[in-house]
């Protein structure tokens, strides 16, 4: 079976009742059906159409992007074991508790009490979740429909946005050269970067396949999901805080950045990764929150521009942490003055964002709970 997984994993308990279906016998044909729960089958046939329905598209030229490739066949040792549900006993059950099918009462590690408010009050829907192992543990993600989200105060501020390559994952610049905010990069994460080598060092001097080996391949995998983890939860606090606080919000032209970076280190990359994931979150945020997302056109000289006079240094160089205006002499932080052209950007040159798929009034919110446990 293409894109299913046959598998739904030791932590994952599913019980079918055995059932028959027209043409197939459970107990000969397919001993197997039973021993799963069938939302696993239903979802690996759904992947199988999805992924046949994108190379169709890409073959024949509906679908833009880079070429989609037929599907593969899923293997146990390759890939993730996942399993969407999207019927049966499936619900909130309190601030910290979900109820999967198959599975039952289960407890989050998280508190999920916003998401349990709505389900009280009949605000929002949940429409499916999917379990996933991730280095050991297992996350949910539930997809909700929210017909009355939250809408905070109106709001008139613009801000420029540089996400940064050093200490900070994000400069925000008011237009009138003042910084509203610095997001710093975590410290944990840094941590955990250096815990990375260390566990990538440790698994180099095992013999590949032995159980050393897989202990330490482990071992790297949960490290790897922590720093993960750390970034990612930077991100969603800095892009929801972002959203929520600023009426207008400007942001570089991603294609800029691939392009001046050139060869990139691995801290570079990581920055780079980051700004993709930090737009891809603000165009979200902003439907949501209702403020206007814009970026600067391919153009715009965010970084080069002198924010004191105009003066456009075309010598800057990317090491340039500070440099000194050669017209009016003004000194600037290289990520500040980017950040200042940036909310200073006329709105005739910034193009609006929008997915286009998020309104204002309903919005389907995913939520992420790490790491279950299973209740009595
Ligand atoms: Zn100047």
């Amino acid at each position: 079976m293409i894109g299913a997984s046959s598998h739904a994993g030791p932590g994952f308990p599913c019980a079918h009742s055995g059932q028959r279906r027209p043409g197939l016998d459970c107990g000969e044909t397919a001993p197997w059906w039973a021993e799963n729960s069938k939302e696993s089958y239903a979802g690996g046939i759904a992947d199988a159409v999805t992924g046949l329905k994108n190379w169709h598209d890409s073959k024949t030229g509906k679908r833009h992007g880079p070429k989609v490739r037929f599907p593969r066949r899923k293997k146990k040792t390759r890939d993730r074991l996942r399993c969407t549900c999207t019927t049966g006993a499936l619900r909130v059950d309190g601030s910290r508790t979900v109820v999967l099918p198959g599975a039952g009462q289960v407890r989050t590690a998280e508190n999920i009490r916003p998401i349990w408010r709505h389900v009280r009050r009949g605000t929002a829907r949940l429409l499916s979740a999917t379990i996933r192992e991730k280095a050991g543990r297992w996350p949910v993600s539930l997809r909700l429909e929210i017909t009355a989200p939250r809408q905070p105060a109106p709001r008139t501020s613009t801000v420029g946005v540089d996400v940064g390559i050093g200490n900070n994952l994000l400069i925000v610049m008011y237009p009138d050269g003042t910084v509203a905010e610095k997001v710093p990069n975590p410290r944990a994460l840094r941590e955990s970067l250096a815990d990375i080598r260390k566990a990538n060092k440790a698994l180099a001097r095992k013999t590949e396949g032995s159980p050393r080996w897989w202990r330490a391949k482990r071992k790297l995998a949960r490290t790897q999901a922590r720093a993960a983890n750390i970034r990612s939860d930077a991100i969603h606090n800095a892009t929801t805080h972002l959203a929520k606080t600023h009426g207008r919000v400007v942001i570089e032209d991603l294609a800029v950045r691939q392009l001046i970076r050139g060869l990139r280190s691995h801290r570079k990359s990581w920055a780079d990764a980051a700004a993709g994931e930090m737009r891809r979150q603000l165009t979200c945020k902003a439907g949501w929150y209702g403020s206007d997302l814009r970026t600067a056109g391919r153009w715009y000289p965010s970084s080069k521009a002198c924010s004191a006079c105009g003066h456009i240094n075309a010598d800057l160089a990317l090491a340039d942490r500070r440099w000194a205006c050669p017209s009016c002499g003004t000194v600037h932080d290289r990520d500040e003055n980017a950040g200042v052209n940036l909310a200073r950007l006329p709105a005739s040159q910034a193009e609006a964002q929008s997915d286009g798929k998020t309104g204002l009034a309903r919005h389907v919110a995913m939520k992420r709970v790490n790491h279950l446990r299973k209740v009595a």
